[in-house]
């Protein structure tokens, strides 16, 4: 099926349109820019911003890919997780379009949708796959059983998601946002061991054994992390010694992507899960691609990492996921669904 998907969840506007598994265009329009001088996303700018840029996003995405409304099969769309008025946005602009040209609606998961885009190109995700997602929102390992269907949640973060833990300390670092990439580049300078941080629940008592579990053997908790670094560059400051900014960097990320990774290859192993695909704007990160690459290939688990214009948020991955979801016979989300800004992965799409 020829399907145009749109997303909205958080400040990317993204329109695309995939036929089947294929790829043909993928607009995006992100309103970071709008963010960056109050260092964090600003809801209300990130609807209007959505308002402002949904319908050229759309025009253009008709024009790269040489379709035209009356050819598309089926509109999907994000309805959850997100920020509430972002997804508002999309939604509204969806319903439009599927009750203007009487084309069958899809509101689907946008976390699954993170897992859906490996279809692209592929064509088929692997058998026992798993996926990680690492993002400014989220941090989660999940069971793809059956994307359309059956999606289980292993773990995520308890607090901040790995991407807020980069803002964050890239704050605290004077670095500026958005965090991930700057800290990413800052790091390449540093010793990732000059300084020992904190990997978060990885005490006996929040793993336990295989056989009885501890209450977050798979979970993650970043926010320890970061007051780590708070008080060390504080300490630094309080000694008048300068800080070793690249030092902290490349501690700290090391510190993330251990955690990240240890955790993330231990819940695949324990649960036979033998493909896990990366994914998330943080799948950007190069010390996260190298690592889990690693670590992936010692526990005999095959690896995919989409290119980096697909892991972050887009609407072609919405539209990969309808894709597959009209293709294993799943009905059309009618036309009263809301948004949902904390939607389970558990529902793939409503
Ligand atoms: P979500 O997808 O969970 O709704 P989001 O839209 O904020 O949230 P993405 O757009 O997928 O998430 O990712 C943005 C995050 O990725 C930001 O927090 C940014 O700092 C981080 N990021 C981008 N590049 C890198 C990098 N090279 N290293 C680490 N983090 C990165
Ligand atoms: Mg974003
Ligand atoms: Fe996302």
């Amino acid at each position: 099926p020829l399907v145009l998907g749109i997303e909205s969840s958080c400040d990317e506007t993204g329109v695309g349109i995939v036929r089947g598994a294929t790829l043909l265009t993928n607009a995006v329009s992100s309103s970071m820019d709008e963010h960056v001088r109050f260092g964090g996303v600003i809801p209300e700018i990130a609807s209007r911003a959505h308002l402002d840029a949904m319908v050229p996003t759309l025009q253009q995405a008709l024009k790269d890919a040489s379709v035209t409304l009356d050819e598309v099969d089926a509109i999907a769309v994000t309805s959850g997780p997100g920020l509430s008025g972002a997804l508002m946005v999309g939604v509204a602009a969806a319903k439009a379009l599927a009750v203007a040209t009487g084309k069958p609606l899809f509101a689907v998961n946008h976390l699954v949708a993170h897992v859906g885009v490996g279809l692209l190109d592929a064509g088929e995700l692997p058998e026992n796959l798993g996926a990680l997602l690492v993002s400014g929102g989220h941090t989660e390992i999940l069971r793809v059983r059956n994307l359309a269907a059956d999606v289980e949640l292993l773990g995520s973060t308890i607090d901040d998601a790995a991407g807020e833990a980069y803002d964050k300390v890239a704050r605290i670092l004077g670095l500026g946002y958005p965090g991930g990439p700057v800290i990413d580049r800052m790091a390449s300078d540093g010793d990732p061991k000059a300084i020992r941080f904190p990997r978060g629940l990885t005490q006996p008592k929040y793993l336990g054994t295989p056989e009885a579990p501890g209450p977050h053997r798979y979970d993650w908790s970043f926010s320890g992390l970061k007051t780590a670094v708070a008080r060390y560059v504080e300490d630094c400051e309080a000694r008048g010694v300068t800080v070793p900014a690249a030092d902290v960097a490349a501690s700290f990320q090391e510190a993330v992507v251990d955690v990240i990774t240890a955790k993330a290859v231990l819940a695949c192993t324990e649960h036979g899960i033998t493909s896990l695909l990366l994914g998330g704007g943080v799948a950007s990160n190069s010390r996260l691609r190298q690592l889990t690459r690693e670590r992936c290939e010692a526990a005999g688990i095959t690896l995919t990492i989409p290119p980096s214009s697909l892991c972050t948020d887009n609407g072609a991955m919405v539209a990969a996921l309808a894709a597959r979801i009209i293709m294993d016979g799943g009905r059309p989300s009618g036309i009263g669904f809301g948004t949902d800004s904390s939607q389970p992965v558990s529902t793939v799409h409503l």
